[in-house]
């Protein structure tokens, strides 16, 4: 019986390999397994490392962009603040569309100013008070069709009714040559007419005369005086006047009743000199310094 006990212990010892080699197999298995995933999973970190290295950076940039686009609209902010753009400025397309309210304002006489003004159209002897007149940046477009600034110093009466219809000019794409104080004339009228400048404010006589202008007081505005001459007993006084002295053709920049000009200005109670019988005066709206207040 003893061979039978060598068979049984042979056959278990064989049985327990078996089970130690399978064991040993599916452990193998297992922690190839395991091997993989780790391996995986470190591929995986890596992928996260990187990919929040590009947000990272991301983000960065678009810190970057915004800080630009900040700088880009206080750059035009700057650009959109009518205060520091003088008159004459031509703006670049669609620069005036996005902040058109700002440039049409009214201000009271600042020092400079008051200084560029001074000795000029505001002479020594000048009975309107500083505090009387008031300081309109306008933007018009000028004869190329252009947005060009305007500047125009008026009775501080007939302020909100000069921004109110250069504003409608505007609007309207009504073209003015160009909107500049006579002081950058010497406050000389003759000059600024041959200029073709559209002007309001000067203390001085009346053309011709000893009482005072309409617009000694601020309540008279000359518009693009070149086509809009003053004619007194058939004589005009300005060469470039010439051609716009025959008033019944249509012409470019001539004012008659149907002009918007004219329109709006009369709207507003304004006086048209063109109405006058003589002198004419095609350029001239004005109201009565006595009756404005
Ligand atoms: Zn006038």
């Amino acid at each position: 019986m003893r061979w039978i006990k060598w068979i049984a212990l042979a056959v278990l010892l064989l049985a327990l390999s078996l089970t130690a080699g399978w064991l040993a197999g599916v452990w193998y298995d297992n922690w190839q397994t395991l091997q993989e995933d780790c391996r995986r999973m470190e591929a995986e970190l890596e992928a996260s490392r990187e990919e929040i290295s590009r947000l990272q950076e991301q983000i960065f940039l678009l810190e970057q962009e915004a800080a630009e686009k900040e700088t880009e609209k206080e750059t035009e902010e700057e650009m959109t603040d009518p205060a520091g753009i003088p008159a004459g400025t031509v703006l670049a397309e669609g620069q005036a569309a996005k902040n058109t309210d700002a440039f049409f304002q009214i201000y009271e006489i600042s020092d400079e100013i008051f200084a560029r003004i001074y000795g000029k159209s505001y002479k020594e002897d000048c009975t309107v008070p500083r505090e009387g007149l008031r300081y309109l940046k306008v933007l018009h477009y000028n004869f190329d069709h252009q947005v060009q600034v305007g500047e125009l110093m008026v009775n501080q009466a007939i302020a909100r009714d000069c921004l109110e219809i250069f504003r409608e000019l505007y609007e309207q794409e009504y073209e003015i040559y160009s909107m500049y104080l006579v002081d950058d004339f010497q406050a000389d009228d003759t000059l600024s007419c041959e200029m073709n400048n559209t002007s309001a404010f000067n203390f001085r006589k009346v053309t011709g005369g000893e009482s005072l202008s309409n617009h000694a007081y601020g309540c008279a505005i000359d518009i693009n005086p070149q086509q809009n001459p003053y004619v007194e007993n058939g004589v005009y006084y300005h060469e470039n006047a010439a051609p716009y002295i025959d008033r019944t053709g249509p012409g470019e920049h001539m004012i008659d009743h149907e002009d918007l000009c004219y329109r709006l200005f009369a709207e507003k109670g304004f006086a048209w000199g063109g109405d006058w019988e003589n002198p004419i005066d095609y350029q001239h709206f004005e109201k009565d310094p006595q009756t404005v207040g």
